[in-house]
């Protein structure tokens, strides 16, 4: 049985998304917020190892590094929609 080519590859579908969302990847795990001088960064699981840790350089992570601002909630939940797109786990 053959196997149907995807259009897109993986990479492609998931910039795409990013670019739909406002983020642009600007390295490894490092993204960035269209329009804002932040970069959220993918940190690792949490020990549960069920969360997803991210963190984020504007004034409000740093003021209240428990609480995820909305910069790294937007690529969290972007991200994982991606993951949820592309069958990841
Ligand atoms: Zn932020």
């Amino acid at each position: 049985m053959e196997t149907e080519r995807l259009e897109k590859t993986n990479d492609e579908i998931e910039r795409e998304m990013l670019a739909e969302a406002g983020i642009t990847q600007v390295g490894d795990n490092e993204y960035g917020i269209d329009g804002k001088p932040y970069t959220v960064r993918f940190c690792g699981r949490t020990e549960d190892g069920f969360g997803l840790l991210w963190e984020c350089d504007c004034p409000a992570a740093k003021f209240n590094p428990d609480k995820m601002c909305k910069h790294a909630r937007l690529v969290a939940d972007v991200s994982g929609r991606i993951a949820d797109t592309l069958g990841y786990d």
